[in-house]
């Protein structure tokens, strides 16, 4: 849509629910988007498809929001792109949000960009960072680019709403406020616009992944200081006492000490667990990237001058491997 083809205003987030529950994400987007909406004097929306989920939104107003817009209907149980995507094409050309955000989750990748065609607006994928650039009022796209070398700054200054998506856990929720007062608007739709190309056959969990580093409320991470593979051993012994998982710098992913799943940073996930614990890591600019936003950071480093100490709340300076198995025994202790 072009900018002079109505007055757009307002800031939207696209809420997740999963089985009728409000997935966490919502609420991180809710973050981004009071900060957004506050920059630029406006309202929050957030929309939320779903079956059976009318009654369950209200959290959503806690979290930040000033209006929840709901869709609930059967045919939205299961996820059919095409189905999502022509209900948010009504809803985006009835209100007109000036910005429109998504967490980069599978639902955020998969519809953001089908909704982005079919109303002709621009996209920043995987965003690291938003703002609102002040002369303008425009919306500030951060994200990597060139292979993370650098970090781009994008900007939609044509076509409304300006949408992005950012990468979950890059922000925390709000505190909960249940005083919090907000409108629910229940908007129908007719049934021509369910009619979907996708079959739902059967949904399968996966039951075998352990505890992704990105749900971990504790993560012990690990960095080339730990000089052998064998010495994660102790990281996955602490992690397992904290019931936390492990993590890792690239160094250590490039060494072929632990896969790639567990990579913290630019190039790997994004984490913002209660405690992060650094261990041997440098706290290079890419690793900080993954889990600044970690709300207790502490640093174990041989280095007193390791950038990490500039970012922690609590450093030990020394050699990891003597330290390690004292932290472990004093864990053990405390638990017992
Ligand atoms: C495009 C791009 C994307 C990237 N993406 C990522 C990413 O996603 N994640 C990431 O982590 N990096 C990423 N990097 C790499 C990043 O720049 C660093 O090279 C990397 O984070 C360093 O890993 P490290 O801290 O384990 O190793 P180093 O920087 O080598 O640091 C090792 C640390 O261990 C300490 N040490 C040594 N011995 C001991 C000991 N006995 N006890 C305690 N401490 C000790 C040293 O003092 C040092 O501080 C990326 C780089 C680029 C260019």
């Amino acid at each position: 849509m072009k900018i002079d083809e109505g007055n757009f205003k307002g800031v939207w987030i696209l809420g997740e629910q999963r089985e009728t529950i409000i997935s966490p994400v919502s609420y991180e987007l809710l973050t981004w988007g009071r900060e957004l909406a506050d920059k630029r004097g406006t309202i929050l929306a957030s929309v939320i498809l779903g079956y059976n989920i009318k009654e369950k939104v209200e959290s959503l107003i806690h979290y930040g929001a000033d209006i929840v817009y709901v869709v609930d209907h059967p045919d939205l149980q299961h996820f059919a792109p095409d189905v999502h995507s022509n209900i948010l094409e009504k809803l985006v050309q009835e209100f007109m949000p000036e910005i429109f955000i998504a967490s980069a989750t599978t639902y955020g990748r998969t519809v953001m960009p089908l909704l982005a065609s079919k109303i002709e607006t621009g996209l920043t994928a995987d965003c690291t960072g938003l703002d609102i650039e002040k002369d303008t009022g425009l919306l500030i796209q951060t994200r990597p680019a060139i292979g993370g070398n650098i970090m781009a700054s994008i900007i939609t200054p044509k076509h409304r709403p300006q949408m992005a998506t950012v990468r979950p856990k890059s922000r925390r929720p709000l505190p909960k406020d249940e005083s919090r007062k907000g409108k629910i608007v229940l908007k129908e739709y007719p049934d021509e616009l369910y009619i979907s190309k996708v079959k739902f056959i059967e949904f399968i969990k996966d039951e075998t992944a352990a505890l992704p580093i990105q749900d971990a409320d504790v993560i012990v991470s690990g960095g080339k200081g730990l000089k052998d593979a064998k010495n994660f051993k102790m990281l996955y012994e602490l992690a397992e006492l904290l019931n936390g998982a492990v993590g890792a710098s690239r160094q250590a992913v490039d060494m072929g000490w632990i896969p790639y799943s567990h990579q913290v940073g630019l190039s790997g996930k994004t984490v913002s667990p209660r405690l992060y614990i650094a261990v041997g890591i440098s706290g290079a600019v890419q690793h900080l990237a993954g889990m600044s936003s970690s709300q207790t950071i502490v640093a174990i480093n041989i280095d007193p001058e390791a950038p990490i100490f500039k970012v922690c709340d609590f450093g030990i300076v020394g050699d990891a491997l003597e330290i390690l198995p004292l932290f472990i025994e004093k864990v053990k202790k405390i638990n017992t």
